[in-house]
């Protein structure tokens, strides 16, 4: 069995170390690869090169779900999905990355959050926590993207004054990998001296936004745990769709162990 992550660009994702590190712990013949795809077309193809099933990354999580044939959960509402799998000559699709967050921040009792940036992971983020009826505010740059986000309430950077506190501050944009700010410092600040807990999607470094949080002795948390338990879930339904049963409790003791 051969399963995959497709972006582009792909070379930094940490999908194959955490699948194929699975696989070995739970004695399962399989490989998962990775394929770096030049332009949007069918995903059907993927099949083609003998794939199961694969994991799909920016930016072509939303051209994925269109090319589904059938959706399941959250995706349908999200419209994007991070987990295709092949079946019958058709593809189905989900979306882990919402429940996948959802995990790292479930045994806290959020009221309401405040997400910056509105691209394809805040959208999944917003809807997971709509559907757990916590009250989700959306901070953009612009404002293009806020147009997808039909029932939140919204704002830009210009547009923005708070007015009520956040428990969770989220930061859905890549800001941290440019070594900056995902909003002006002085606002942040702000914002984040009355949150109980402020998330980086970004993984595996200590993002300005984390270490201003940091300072303000509020807890902080970075996205490598979303990364782990969107994986868990993708390769709970990639075994599933092949039939191969396995030990789930050792699965997630083994991706959640695993250093990255
Ligand atoms: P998108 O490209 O879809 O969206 C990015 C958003 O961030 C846009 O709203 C954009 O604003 C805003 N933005 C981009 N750069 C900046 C900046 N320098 N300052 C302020 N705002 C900015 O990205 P994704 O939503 O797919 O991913 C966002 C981040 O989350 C990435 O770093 C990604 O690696 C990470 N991620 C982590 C996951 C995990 O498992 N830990 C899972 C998925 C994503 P505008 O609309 O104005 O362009």
């Amino acid at each position: 069995m051969q399963f995959a992550v497709v972006g582009n660009p792909i070379n930094h994702s940490l999908s194959p170390l955490l699948h194929n590190y699975a696989f070995e712990v739970l004695g399962i013949n399989a490989f998962y690869g990775r394929y770096c795809l030049d332009k949007e077309k069918d995903f059907r193809f993927l099949q083609t090169l003998g794939l199961k099933g694969a994991n799909i990354t920016i930016p072509f999580k939303e051209i994925a779900f269109s090319s589904c044939d059938e959706t399941f959960g959250i995706a349908k509402k999200i419209q994007a999905v991070n987990t295709i799998v092949f079946c019958n000559n058709k593809i189905f699709g989900y979306n882990t990355d919402a429940m996948g967050f959802y995990e790292c921040i479930a045994s806290f009792k959020f009221k309401n959050t405040l997400i910056l940036g509105a691209g394809g992971s805040a959208k999944a983020l917003a809807c997971i926590l709509q559907e757990k009826n916590i009250d989700t505010t959306i901070l953009n740059r612009s404002s293009e993207r806020l147009t997808s986000f039909r029932g939140f309430e919204t704002y830009t950077f210009d547009s923005f004054k708070p007015k009520k506190a956040y428990d969770l501050i989220i930061n859905a944009t890549p800001s941290g990998l440019e070594n900056s700010f995902p909003i002006h410092k002085e606002q942040l600040i702000e914002i984040l001296k009355q949150a109980q807990l402020a998330f980086d999607l970004v993984y595996g470094r200590e993002t300005p936004f984390l270490q201003l949080a940091q300072s303000l002795k509020i807890l902080i948390q970075d996205g490598k745990d979303m990364l782990v338990y969107q994986a868990i879930l993708a390769f709970e339904i990639f075994m599933q769709s092949q039939g191969v049963v396995f030990d789930k409790n050792l699965l997630r003791e083994a991706m959640k162990n695993f250093e990255l």
